[in-house]
């Protein structure tokens, strides 16, 4: 929680009452401090960056453990992140589960990409687990981050680039950051988040499922198609006929047997899909799975969803989409467009009257 003396260093803050500067439930700079201070910075042309840290799936905090937690977790990751920050800027609360800060410290992507790595892992703000009196949550987050004036000349420019820098990271996958770089990003419209619904998602994969092609040709336009949506590092389908796997890339480059069929049945236990933590990412594999173990390395796999296929109510396949780059927090609608796959796949096979492998 900041004191009145951190706003020493701070001029521009003297001609308001300390008090007044605070957001009431974190105790960091409340939202219209913290943006009108941003444009000061720029009316006085003080190269500077923003970053917006927006915690994942925060919701799911408060329908867990109740609001009074969710309230403890905001105030915990407030102080953290201003203890993290420290003299290098100031951080405010946008609204909700978002956090707005201003770096001081420097600008441009590498001072800015360095910096905002500086709040993640233990023992830092992000990436870690939550101490709290009864409850344990690991919590990661999302950050957006853009500078001025390498990236805008006002605060309405910087702002929608930091958005979209933050909506990109919220699609690949979330608990990452990222830092606006205009070639990488400048196309994205935060507006047409309707592209990213499961319910277009279901229609177009729908679409291609009922169009006159060879089986290959259909299974392989919707790993293409799930690929892009999600954004992962690799795609695959072992194939149910046993035949071949279809990935995003090299169609039949991975061999059935590889995927370690008694294995993958065990992670999956009981259910249909086996999904790896934020925290422990491939943990449980790590210590008892061998084959897939030895999988993981050498696919330099990070985080992975796996997704059984059934074929005559046997098992005869797997989806396993994986992430090289970022341990990706699993959201249900990657879990249901998984879902949806299997069962065109296993429609798909059983109209074209594939023979069983
Ligand atoms: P995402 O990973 O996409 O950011 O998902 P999310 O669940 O974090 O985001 P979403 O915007 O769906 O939910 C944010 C939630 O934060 C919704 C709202 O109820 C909760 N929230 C906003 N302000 C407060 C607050 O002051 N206290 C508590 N406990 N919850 C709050
Ligand atoms: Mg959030």
């Amino acid at each position: 929680m900041y004191q009145e003396k951190d706003f020493d260093r701070y001029p521009y803050f003297k001609q308001f009452t300390f008090e007044h500067i605070l957001d009431s439930l974190t105790g960091v700079v409340a939202r219209g401090f913290i943006i009108d201070y941003a444009k000061e910075l720029i009316k006085e042309k003080k190269p500077f960056a923003m970053c917006i840290v927006d915690i994942d799936n925060f919701k799911l905090i408060n329908d867990n453990y109740g609001h009074q937690a969710g309230d403890e977790v905001l105030k915990t990751v407030a102080s953290d992140l201003a203890a993290c920050v420290g003299e290098r800027g100031l951080v405010g609360r946008y609204g909700g589960d978002e956090f707005l800060i201003l770096f001081l410290d420097g600008h441009g992507y590498d001072e800015t990409h360095a910096f905002v790595r500086t709040l993640y892992g233990p023992g830092k703000a992000i990436r870690r687990t939550v101490c709290l009196d009864k409850i344990h949550p690991f919590l990661t987050a999302t950050t957006g981050a853009a500078s001025y004036p390498d990236d805008a000349k006002d605060y309405d420019e910087l702002f929608k680039k930091v958005d979209k820098a933050l909506y990109r990271g919220k699609i690949k996958g979330r608990n990452c950051y990222i830092t606006y770089v205009e070639e990488k990003h400048g196309h994205i419209d935060v507006h047409k988040k309707d592209k990213q619904s499961i319910l277009v998602a279901f229609e177009d994969l729908s679409r291609i499922a009922n169009t006159k092609q060879s089986v290959h040709t259909k299974i392989k336009q919707i790993v293409d198609y799930a690929y892009d949506l999600l954004g992962v590092t690799r795609f695959i389908i072992f194939d149910p006929t046993k035949e071949m796997a279809i990935s995003n890339d090299k169609p039949g480059a991975y061999k059935y047997k590889c995927v370690a069929k008694d294995e993958m049945e065990k992670l999956l236990g009981h259910k249909n899909y086996y999904s790896s933590s934020g925290q422990n990412p491939l943990s449980e594999i790590k210590t008892s799975y061998v084959a897939v173990r030895k999988y993981t390395k050498d696919h330099d796999i990070l985080s992975m969803l796996l997704y059984r296929v059934d074929f005559k109510n046997d098992t005869n396949g797997y989806i396993l989409v994986y992430e090289s780059s970022i341990t990706r927090i699993w959201q249900e609608r990657d879990i249901a467009l998984l879902m949806y796959i299997e069962k065109l796949i296993e429609i798909i096979y059983l109209e074209n009257g594939v023979k069983e492998g």
